[in-house]
């Protein structure tokens, strides 16, 4: 039985795994390394605070079940633990004739994941979201928004009462020895009857450290935010998302009333010159290196050169950006919005220069590696997190 387990990465993901494994071996000793000198510095804290419904993604997989168990045990762990979340649910609108056999299959989709939503006619949009100028629309109820932060800082609160955080950690080696691991750090070697790297944008070079044969490789896309200025924030109540292209893993630049009662529009989808940087101006020599050596980079953008064109385009022309913010909100003036801070999101993507859809999670003798969490994993964190405890425990104690 496994008792000493280290977990890698203080992300929400490391973070709800270490409940879920104390939850079940109270008398564990649980150990998060985290590479920072906080807890959620990077993904989970860097996000747009939604508190996913599950309409998106494909039925059946990892996304949409963890998304909807995972939503309902968010909200009543907030709840339990007086963090501020409110159900507000959202909108999605069409603006153009193209995008309602779109919205149409999304509305198909979002009943068979169990999503209660309803389609709504332009009239019904302006009930919602009085300045929003749409063809037809989707109302989710069950969309909601929280501070992630909020929720990583209580799941380490209990983390701390049943193991330690040590925080400026970086792991450099991990060498598994059948049944158990060593996992080594500047300072230290942690030895371990189970080890769960949970490293975002990180995930990939953490796996090839340890050994573990994966082909996935991790490209980070940057997700710019605009905030709206306290008179232009009027005009959004909720949350206001465009149909989502196909195509694309991203959901399209959206707006968020968000918890702390800002407003924000975005992310946008950037190609990022270093995983762990927010702008522009910070290049990561290495990072760049390994994304314009790798083929899989160049067959990604081959298929999709003229969406990341765009993306760039926005990125650096504030006009480009307002431009397509007013295909929803069309009252909105360039003055309306200023830059806010940025997130990079980890993308796993396959040898064949494939995004990888699903969560990805893989289990290599006493290490499991979280290979692709992107969202909706923070609203699903809680799920995901009873899932690789369940699935790591039971193959410990078969070892
Ligand atoms: C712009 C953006 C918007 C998003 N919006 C939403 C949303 O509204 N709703 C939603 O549900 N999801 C959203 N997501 C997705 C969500 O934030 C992520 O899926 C989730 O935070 C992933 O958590 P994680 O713990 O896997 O990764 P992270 O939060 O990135 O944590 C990984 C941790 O591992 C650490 N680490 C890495 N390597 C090492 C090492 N060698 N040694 C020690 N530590 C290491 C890192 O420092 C980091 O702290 C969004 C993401 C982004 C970027």
């Amino acid at each position: 039985m496994a008792t000493r387990i280290v977990i890698i990465g203080a992300g929400i993901i490391g973070l709800a795994t270490a409940r879920a494994v104390a939850r079940r071996l109270p008398d564990a000793h649980i150990t998060i390394l985290e590479k920072s000198e906080k807890i959620a510095a990077h993904q989970s804290g860097h996000n747009s605070g939604v508190l996913h419904s599950g309409i998106y993604y494909t039925p059946g997989s990892m996304r949409a079940k963890t998304c909807h168990a995972g939503l309902q045990m968010m909200e009543s762990y907030c709840d339990e633990n007086r963090i501020p979340w409110k159900r507000c649910g959202k909108v999605i609108v069409a603006t153009r004739e193209d995008e309602l056999p779109r919205l149409e299959m999304l509305h198909k989709r979002g009943l068979e994941n169990g999503v209660p939503c309803s389609k709504i006619t332009p009239s019904e949009i302006k009930e919602h979201e009085p300045h929003v100028r749409g063809i037809a629309g989707l109302h989710v109820e069950s969309t909601g928004i929280v501070d992630y932060v909020a929720v990583c800082q209580s799941l380490a609160s209990e983390t701390s009462r049943h193991g330690k955080i040590l925080l400026n950690q970086q792991v450099k080696k991990i060498e598994s020895h059948g049944n158990h691991a060593t996992v080594t750090t500047g300072d230290d070697d942690f030895e371990a009857d189970l080890v769960i790297a949970c490293c975002g944008l990180q995930a990939d070079r953490m796996a090839r450290l340890s050994g573990a044969a994966t082909s996935v490789r991790i490209l980070p896309f940057r997700g710019e935010y605009w905030k709206l200025r306290p008179a232009a924030a009027a005009m959004v109540r909720g949350l206001i998302y465009p149909v989502p292209d196909p195509a694309m893993p991203f959901l399209g630049v959206h707006f968020t009333r968000t918890i702390h009662d800002e407003v924000e529009a975005g992310p946008s989808a950037v190609p990022a010159l270093s995983r762990e940087g927010y702008r522009w101006r910070d290049i990561s020599f290495m990072d760049t290196a390994e994304a314009a050596f790798s083929l899989r980079s160049w067959k990604l953008a081959a298929r999709w050169w003229k969406n990341g064109a765009s993306e760039i385009h926005r990125s650096l022309s504030k006009k480009h950006a307002l431009r397509s913010m007013r295909h929803l909100l069309p009252n909105l003036g360039l003055d309306d919005i200023e830059r806010s801070p940025a997130g990079v999101r980890a993308q796993a993507v396959d040898a064949a220069g494939n995004l990888v859809d699903d969560f990805l999670i893989k289990m290599d003798g006493s290490v499991v590696h979280v290979l692709n969490a992107p969202s909706p994993a923070a609203t699903a964190s809680l799920a995901i997190a009873d899932l690789i405890a369940d699935q790591a425990l039971c193959q410990s104690e078969t070892r």
